[in-house]
């Protein structure tokens, strides 16, 4: 497995592989990785001859007053982790190898990126869109794979990538949950012993939902108050319980087409994301 600090050399990597006819795969991550990370691998890896994985913590999705400096980091371990699931490059370039100290370009998309997590974290999506754009442009991938657990997030570059005519597949793998269905997330290390349990209450929420709309509930207040209940009755403090079309993210009063519950709550100072699709 090679790492690879640099974008030149990293292009030059790619564009070997592409000449010896590879077709190259790709994950980026912000590394402290997990089986939900792992899982996206094994999914590039399958559609791919070659695959890569970046680990960057990008601090242009962060706001002035989250977690950047605290985002939890190891390098060495993940490194451990992606030579064995078998990754050929691990893509790890310092911030400033990503960004000029006067770097002034900015890829946005306006609609999908402006409700849910984009209400909360106005700059959020611009500086995904924006740093996923830089590394497929470093990595210059054939297919790139995303997670479920950040739906909005993978629905946003789905559209970026149709909009600026990318030329890179989008795979979207589904959430990996911990065995008592928290969503694995790097973030997951904050919570302390009590906050992690009552943290469960948001998958309990969602199945609540889930089982509610498979009993011919579609009324999306009621499912709604199924989620926000389960939340605040364990002390957690949401930031939104918002049931949205899948196509659109927009809001949906009944569940007439595909849609997703999309959740964002805080336990203690930690703000956990979960989802869950319903029709
Ligand atoms: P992050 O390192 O948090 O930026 O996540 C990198 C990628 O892993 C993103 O596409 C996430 O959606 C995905 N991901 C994070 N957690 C999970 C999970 N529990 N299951 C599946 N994918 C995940």
């Amino acid at each position: 497995m090679i790492i690879v600090r640099t974008v030149a050399e990293m292009q030059g990597l790619s564009r070997r592989w592409r000449r010896e006819g590879k077709r190259v795969g790709f994950v980026p991550t912000m590394g402290f990785l997990h089986d939900g990370h792992l899982s996206l691998v094994r999914l590039a890896r399958d559609e791919s001859d070659v695959s890569a994985v970046s680990i960057f913590v990008n601090p242009t999705q962060f706001g002035p007053s989250e977690d950047l400096a605290q985002y939890p980091r190891d390098f060495l371990r993940d490194e451990a982790l992606c030579r064995g699931e078998g990754v050929d490059c691990v893509f790890y370039p310092a911030p400033e190898e990503m960004y000029a100290s006067d770097f002034s370009t900015w890829v946005e998309e306006g609609v999908l990126s402006k409700p849910l997590c984009g209400q909360a974290r106005p700059t959020h999506f611009r500086g995904v869109t924006t740093v996923v754009t830089k590394l497929f442009n470093a990595v210059l991938p054939d297919v790139a794979v995303f997670g479920r657990k950040d739906a909005q997030q993978a629905l946003v570059i789905e559209r970026m990538v149709r909009d600026l005519n990318v030329p890179v597949r989008i795979i979207v793998g589904d959430i990996i949950r911990e065995s008592d269905g928290l969503a694995m997330s790097s973030r997951n290390k904050y919570l302390s012993v009590d906050e992690r349990q009552r943290a469960l209450s948001i998958r309990a929420g969602l199945l609540a939902a889930s089982r509610l709309y498979d009993g011919g509930e579609k009324t999306a207040e009621v499912l709604r108050l199924a989620v926000l209940g389960s939340i605040e009755e364990q002390g957690g403090k949401v930031d939104y319980v918002e049931l949205v079309s899948r196509a659109q993210l927009a809001a949906l009063p009944q569940v007439s087409e595909p849609a997703v519950i999309a959740v964002a709550a805080f336990f203690g100072k930690t703000r956990l994301i979960d989802n869950c699709y319903l029709g």
